[in-house]
């Protein structure tokens, strides 16, 4: 059975075609730059060594599911002869606000529901949408499958998604902590526990994504109780571009006392701020190399982004009571053994206590990283949500929901 995953932008389409039987990857590619003078599509596939390369431009998401479907299906670098050969398509969603507590079957009604969530989700779900639309234009007859960021914390309770705001607020504008990163999250937290050979209902995790994007879930008896990221991916851990948790008032300050309007303190702290604003890059691979060549602004940058991560282990540790595993995952948390221990550095009387041989092994399978002893395990889950969402897109089409 062949599922493809499909991950849209507002410029760009990223997929991978899965074979189920042995979860192997045929097909992957991603689409660049669509309505921009020279659009670009890199295509890999188990039929040919070099990826397929093209440059042009490419008018809007249609036209490039249009060249996506070709290229599935080409003589030369294609993996199925015909579109119908796809079982299902699996579509990441990042916003499914209170709707969505599983993945679904796509229809008009959930396009809908899809629609009336754009406001939380502005940049998002309208790109997710057009990828939907393509879709069923270039597969038709193939099901659907809507995976969204948001499903699996949606069992956080209610006094971890409320604000201290005015409950009308709530009430009528649904504000109120969501989380993302929720596919990544259950992902390694299932990989975590069948590494523990645990039940992963009797599980407590602290699951860290440290990518561009990063937030910390805390997940009890498998089930998200709290995540850093809350309405929007702003709030939470310090991350690529983005300031995280940041004092509100500063908002109406900078409102009164720069030149800056709301959306521009909006693009600031998404775009401008974190670890770019701190240092100017946001790759964390040259910010720990200034660090090491005395970069004062890359050191200071450093012990702030795991400074608040430490300070979020402990807050989630306390929410928890009980901890069987901290979860490194993403770019920086499958890679960094420097973030990883600076992040964990001085917590062993809590328990947690890392080897510094075994955290700075650069292998890349899943891994226990503790010291003996450590009555808490450390583990690096390599995350894979494409795989996630694969797997979440059969189990509908079993459940023939
Ligand atoms: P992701 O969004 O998961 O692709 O992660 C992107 C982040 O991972 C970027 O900040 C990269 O600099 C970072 N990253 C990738 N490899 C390494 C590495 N070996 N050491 C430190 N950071 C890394």
């Amino acid at each position: 059975m062949n599922i493809l995953v499909i991950n849209t932008g507002s410029s760009s389409i990223k997929y991978q075609l899965f074979h189920m039987e042995d979860q192997s990857v045929r097909a992957s590619g991603l689409l660049e730059r669509i309505g921009e003078p020279a659009g670009r599509l890199k295509h890999s596939s188990i039929k040919s060594e070099s990826p397929f390369v093209m440059e042009k431009h490419i008018a809007d998401h249609e036209t490039g599911m249009r060249e996506i479907a070709g290229l599935l299906t080409d003589a030369k670098f294609g993996v199925i002869k015909n579109v119908s050969e796809v079982a299902a398509i699996g579509h990441r969603v990042v916003h499914g606000g209170e709707a969505f507590h599983d993945p679904v079957l796509i229809d008009d009604t959930v396009i809908k529901a899809i629609e009336e969530h754009i406001p939380l989700a502005p940049l998002h779900n309208p790109a997710n949408l057009t990828g939907i639309r393509a879709a069923i234009s270039f597969f038709p007859g193939v099901p659907q499958v809507g995976i969204f960021d948001t499903a699996f914390h949606t069992g956080i309770p209610r006094h971890a998604y409320h604000y201290a705001i005015p409950n009308e607020y709530y009430k009528k504008l649904k504000i109120r902590r969501y989380g993302f990163h929720g596919t990544s999250h259950s992902y390694v937290a299932k990989k975590a526990a069948e590494f523990l050979d645990r039940d992963i209902a009797r599980t407590n995790l602290i699951t860290i994504h440290l990518g561009n994007g990063c937030s910390i879930t805390a997940i009890k008896n498998g089930q998200s109780i709290d995540t850093s990221m809350g309405m929007t991916p702003l709030e939470g851990l310090i991350m690529g571009t983005r300031s995280g948790d940041i004092d509100p008032a500063i908002h109406f300050y900078l409102a009164d006392h720069s030149d800056l309007k709301f959306h521009d303190i909006d693009n600031l702290l998404n775009k401008e701020s974190g670890l770019k604003g701190l240092t100017g890059t946001n790759d964390m691979r040259d910010i720990l190399k200034m660090r090491r060549e005395g970069s004062h602004d890359a050191v200071l940058a450093v012990d702030m982004y795991t400074y608040r991560i430490k300070k979020y282990i402990g807050a989630y540790y306390a929410a928890l009571g009980k901890l069987d595993a901290v979860v490194f995952t993403a770019g920086i948390g499958e890679n960094s053994a420097e973030i990883r221990a600076l992040c964990l550095e001085g917590l062993e009387d809590m328990g947690i206590a890392v080897d510094s041989a075994k955290n700075e092994s650069n292998k890349r399978t899943i891994r226990s990283v503790q010291a003996k002893g450590s009555k808490i395990a450390v583990l690096i889950v390599p995350t894979n949500e494409e795989l996630e969402i694969a797997l979440q897109t059969q189990e509908i089409l079993r459940n023939g929901k």
